[in-house]
């Protein structure tokens, strides 16, 4: 059996990891926070930007916005090894809970949280 995709980035990761011996720093609490600056970084990016400067940094920033992409996709990566959840499973599952959660029949072009309108009259 082929190992899905996921799988293999998954193990290139840990192959990385594990030649520079770095496992022993990577408890979930620290994961989870290096996973928060990572998306962090991303959003710095785009910073107090909108408008035709955003869109101008959305294509001059474009190797810069996917390095923190792989970043944040790594450490997730990393999080999900280290608390044994399946992500492939874990993405499905929580689609399913949100379909439950936003009926496409209630929610269609509307933003607003699941318990904002269901108080709607
Ligand atoms: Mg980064």
């Amino acid at each position: 059996m082929q190992p899905d995709r996921l799988s293999e980035l998954s193990q290139a990761i840990l192959d990385f990891r594990n030649e520079r011996d770095w496992q022993q720093f990577h408890n979930p609490k620290d994961l989870a926070t290096a996973l928060s600056i990572e998306a962090s970084e991303l959003q710095e990016i785009f910073l107090w930007q909108n408008g035709s400067e955003l869109a101008t940094t959305l294509q001059s920033k474009r190797t810069q916005i996917q390095h923190e992409v792989a970043d944040i996709a790594a450490y997730l990566l990393l999080l999900c090894h280290e608390l044994d959840i399946d992500l492939s499973q874990a993405v499905l599952d929580k689609l399913e809970h949100n379909k439950a959660k936003y009926p496409a029949d209630q929610v269609r072009g509307n933003a607003k949280k699941y318990d904002e309108y269901h108080t709607q009259d």
